[in-house]
Parts: structure tokens; C-alpha cells; sequence
């Protein structure tokens, strides 16, 4: 494998049995840590890119969450590794990452940019818990003093609640939660390695109880399987409750890696939506522009009822709408459209 020049074997000799493996982990079945000692954790974000941020961190690579949507996938093909079940289970695990970055934030170049974790992988997906890397992160940037955002749907970030409620007196910083569905059984089977969507809102207030901000991205909204009235109505009410400081809608992006994973999935579980999802994504990742619109009709009104509209002249589908910048991992954001839908328009749904 690509990262067979990286592998650690100070890990392997001071944590038997996690070394460079090839057999799944105890505790953590049919999953696989890839240990490396990475050069560089700090990864700057290409020039012309819409992302309104420069600087990532991702400790991990592939991510036991599996959700089923996921565009990251791809990008594990770069490692001789397929963008389904590997995706999943076999996960790279940057274990001299808060070394590695203290050391490149102590540059006397480094203009403490805005660094933001989650864009690609999740960085409290189940592996943190073991590997407890995030601390020495958070850790690196506080010393640094350079501002940073989280976003995740993994709920071992609660360990470190203290820790970033101190940081966050210094420095700003954003906590950003993804919550796409309410639904138990759908996102059992959509997001299979996931806390329930009622733990991630126990720690989205949680987060607010410490007295830092928490936005809640509501993504992604998938055609016919969450983006009901209702559906939507009472998970942002939850989120309301929830006391999130901002909200984000983004539908589903189907990106190549992701889209031939998601369509088996829907194939497995509901064929009846296929040839729909085949319209809505006819003509490549983003949703087609008039589901896009209707989706921005459904849910503006939705927002302003639970008084989480965003601040006049931005939206909150589509766009970041929280204060911090924070962006979804596995999603890009697409515009949407603010026009009306025309009747025609909703024969594609
Ligand atoms: S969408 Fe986020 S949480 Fe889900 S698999 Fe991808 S990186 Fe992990």
C-alpha cells in the first residue's frame, strides 16, 4: 500500500496488537488501523477553491461512520484502497499528528489562518476514542494561537467539551454537529457506524451548555427519504431545542466514489427510488437545480417558523450559514436557487 514507506513501528512496539495490521482490531470488529507516521498533517486548500477556509487537518483517513453518502470515498482510492468497504474499515491513522502539526504551527511563516477539521474525514469518528489524538490538536492550535472549526457527527467529542470551552475563552473557535434525519431505522442503515441522531443532539446541547457556539448541519437531504414537510419540520425543531446556534441545509451530493455506493445502497433498500435519484442526479454530484430550488421553498418557511432563518441576505440551504465558517465533511456545498419553482419544475420529483 501507498503508505507502506510511513509505517510506525514505535506504534507496534508500544501499543501491541495496533501496529500496522491486517487483521481487524479488538473492540473495533471488521474495522482495520492503518498506523503511519505522516510527514505533514496540515493540508493547505487549493487556490480558487470555494471552500471559506485555507488550512485543513485530518488525522484519520477512511472512516468507520460508513455512511453510505459519503464523498470522501474517493479519495481512498488514492491509497490503493476501494471507495466502499474499505472506506469503511480500513482506516489510516496519523498517530504523530499533534507532534507534526505543534511543529509546522511553530513556523515562523505560519500566518494562523483559519484551520478547519471534518472537511474530509471525521476527526471523532470510533478510532479517536483509542487513539486520542485530538487533545494534542486542539492542544497545537490553542498554543499556536490559531482559530479553528470541528465538525463531526461522532459523539467522542464530548470528551474533550472541557478542553475546547478553555481554548474558546482565548481564541475563536466553531463546533459544527451533522444531523440529517431523525429516523432510527433509516439512519441505521444509511449511516451504520453513526450515533444516533438523539445522542448527536444530547451533544449538541451539551456544547452550548459550555458556553460555546454549536451549528447543526441538517445534511445531507436525501429526494423522497427525508425531505418531507414533516420530517423536516420536526428535526429542526429538535435542532431548535437543541439550543444550536445556527443551522445549515445542504442536500445530498452524489460525487464519484460516493454516488456508485449510495446507488447500491438504494438499490438494496429502496429500488423503488432509483429511477428518481437516476433524474435528480442525471446530469452529475449536485442535485439537479430545480430540486435544488424547491428544496430552498420547503425549507425557508420551516426555518422561520423555528426561529432559525439566517441573518437577511444569506441563506441557510446551501451555504454556511453559522458564524464560523464550519463546513460539512463529505459534502460540497452547492447554490441554491432562491427563485420559485414552477409547477412544471415538480414533475422531477
Ligand atoms: S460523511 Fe463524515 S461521518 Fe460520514 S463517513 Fe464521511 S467523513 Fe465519516
Amino acid at each position: 500500500m501507498r503508505w507502506d514507506n510511513q509505517r510506525d513501528d514505535r506504534m507496534a512496539a508500544t501499543l501491541p496488537g495496533l501496529e500496522y495490521s491486517t487483521t481487524p482490531t479488538p473492540g473495533f470488529a471488521e474495522v482495520t488501523f492503518h498506523e503511519i507516521r505522516a510527514k505533514s498533517v496540515l493540508s493547505k486548500v487549493p487556490g480558487g477553491s470555494s471552500m471559506p477556509f485555507g488550512w485543513t487537518v485530518n488525522p484519520y483517513r477512511g472512516c468507520s461512520h460508513a455512511c453510505t453518502y459519503c464523498f470522501a470515498r474517493a479519495s481512498h482510492t488514492y491509497l490503493d484502497l476501494d471507495s466502499g468497504r474499505d472506506f469503511d474499515t480500513q482506516v489510516i491513522v496519523k498517530v504523530n499528528a499533534p507532534e507534526v502539526l505543534a511543529a509546522q504551527l511553530r513556523s515562523p511563516k505560519w500566518g494562523r489562518e483559519h484551520v478547519a477539521m471534518g472537511t474530509n474525514t471525521d476527526p471523532y469518528q470510533r478510532a479517536e476514542g483509542r487513539y486520542q489524538l485530538m487533545p494534542g490538536i486542539i492542544g497545537a492550535l490553542a498554543d499556536a494561537r490559531t482559530p479553528f472549526s470541528i465538525l463531526t457527527k461522532g459523539t467522542v467529542l464530548s470528551r474533550d467539551i472541557p478542553l475546547l470551552a478553555e481554548v474558546g475563552k482565548k481564541l475563536p473557535i466553531g463546533i459544527g454537529v451533522s444531523i440529517a434525519l431523525l429516523d432510527r431505522e433509516l439512519q441505521s442503515t444509511l449511516e451504520p457506524g453513526t450515533a444516533s441522531p438523539q445522542a448527536r443532539l444530547e451533544l449538541v446541547r451539551r456544547v452550548r451548555e459550555a458556553g460555546l457556539p454549536c451549528g447543526v448541519f441538517v445534511a445531507p437531504v436525501l429526494p423522497w427519504l427525508t425531505d418531507s414537510v414533516a420530517q423536516l419540520d420536526d428535526l429542526l425543531a429538535s435542532v431548535r431545542e437543541s439550543g444550536a446556534t445556527g443551522v445549515t441545509v445542504l442536500p445530498l451530493h452524489l460525487r464519484t466514489g460516493a454516488r456508485e455506493w449510495f446507488f447500491a445502497w438504494l438499490e438494496r433498500e429502496r429500488p423503488d427510488l432509483v429511477a428518481g435519484y437516476q433524474r435528480v442526479y442525471a446530469r452529475g454530484s449536485y442535485a439537479d437545480r430545480r430540486y435544488r430550488r424547491w428544496l430552498g421553498e420547503r425549507v425557508a418557511p420551516l426555518l422561520r417558523r423555528h426561529g432559525l432563518a439566517p441573518r437577511e441576505g444569506r441563506s441557510a440551504v446551501g451555504t454556511p450559514a453559522d458564524e464560523e465558517g464550519l463546513w460539512p465533511e463529505g459534502a460540497l456545498p452547492p447554490a441554491l436557487g432562491a427563485a420559485p419553482v414552477r409547477q412544471e419544475q415538480l414533475t422531477l420529483l
